[in-house]
């Protein structure tokens, strides 16, 4: 997530809480509508709106205000639970539809972290119920503004206790199945329930006009999608490390090639991408399609360090999946692989992982009984 649409607000246990711009956007959105809502479930419930006290608007931001503190709340039940059980969490980020925990390792057990936020949302819409009750008499306006938090809070955690994967109950359902039939069945059935889903919120975001559901319904139908790619990839991909598929170099640039030289190499070795090096360091890379863009004739006056844009490393013992992520990037079409000391051994294309996936369907099978109970990178003979 880019930096220019998030923006950090504090840090709590170690985790940078952010916020993305799409928050700011529905904020006014949700305090009108809550504000509606609430005007009108006071009223069915009694109490004549001339009693709330305070103009409607100002209750549905409160309200929405605190909806997104208690989201917050359930994001931190995630992260704070991956992180006391060997996990690694990047960060939380407060979107328009919720909020998302970005880890960097998972924890042991994925399906606990999981239930983790749902049973702290129902906990929490159980407690300000309970709370609610106690201030009924004197002041029925707090009151209820408290046991309408409740109830958001019951629904958040039974929404998201859904089998719709990647939400929080399709998570729990993976780790049910993972067990029995190893990541990538698991990850491939879950993803269908995922989409089932996602198609069914769409319909009934249609029906009810709902833009939010028809906004989780996309969020729900691409996450199941990339989830389950993702697992296929690592399956297929396993341990290589990035050292293993890079295109190896044979040969670097300097600032001061002219243009032609590089066409010129990169014709003779085969090659789209090197890396300009100054004083045995990377300063950038130079791409065939950087080359194409300046005329042919031109090419003998413009120099490699005109034209290097900056390049994204990967160290040579990265795991191939992880770099993966990188290469998705824009901006990013090839990465430099580097050893320690940042000395450049090799450049790695989406083209180099798709001849090692390639290349590894070629390895012999392992032989029967000696791979592990549950790899689930063994094929069936
Ligand atoms: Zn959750």
């Amino acid at each position: 997530m880019g930096s220019r649409t998030t923006f950090r607000v504090a840090t709590i246990g170690g985790i940078p809480i952010r916020i993305h711009v799409t928050f700011l956007i529905v904020l006014p959105f949700l305090a009108f509508s809550f504000g509606q809502s609430f005007v009108g479930a006071a009223r069915l419930a009694g109490i004549p709106p001339e009693r709330l006290g305070g103009p409607p608007w100002a209750w549905g931001l409160a309200l929405a205000v605190a909806l997104f503190a208690s989201v917050l709340v359930h994001e931190l039940a995630h992260s704070l639970y991956a992180v006391r059980r060997g996990g690694k969490v990047r960060g939380i980020t407060l979107l328009m539809i919720g909020g998302v925990s970005e880890l960097a390792a998972p924890p042991r057990s994925e399906a606990l972290m999981a239930l983790a936020g749902p049973a702290t949302s129902l906990a929490l819409g159980g407690a300000f119920i309970g709370v609610a009750r106690l201030f009924r008499g004197e002041l029925p306006n707090v009151s209820f503004a408290v046991f309408y938090l409740g109830q958001l809070n019951l629904w958040l955690g039974a929404f998201n206790l859904l089998p719709a994967f990647p939400m929080d109950g399709g998570r729990v359902l993976r780790g049910a199945l993972t067990r029995r039939m190893g990541p990538v069945r698991a990850t491939r059935i879950a993803a269908r329930f995922g989409r089932g889903f996602a198609v069914v919120f769409a319909m009934l975001g249609f029906l009810t006009a709902n833009v939010l559901l028809l906004l989780v319904s996309f969020v729900v139908y691409a996450g199941a999608e990339g989830e389950a790619r993702d697992v296929e990839l690592r399956a297929a991909l396993g341990d290589l490390r990035v050292g293993d598929v890079a295109s190896p170099l044979t040969s670097e640039l300097g600032a001061g090639d002219t243009l032609l030289a590089v066409a010129d190499r990169m014709r003779r070795e085969r090659r789209t991408a090197y890396p300009v090096v100054g004083e045995g360091r990377v300063v950038g890379i130079v791409t065939a399609h950087a080359v194409r863009r300046v005329p042919a004739e031109r090419r003998g006056d413009v120099l490699a360090g005109e034209v290097a844009r900056e390049a994204t490393l990967a160290a040579a013992s990265d795991r191939v999946v992880d770099a993966l992520h990188v290469l998705g990037r824009p901006g990013a079409p090839e990465l430099v692989v580097v050893v320690d000391g940042g000395r450049p051994v090799g450049t790695l294309s989406q083209l180099d992982v798709e001849r090692a996936i390639e290349l590894r369907e070629l390895e012999p099978p392992p032989v029967a009984g000696a791979a592990p109970h549950d790899a689930p990178f063994t094929r069936r003979a």
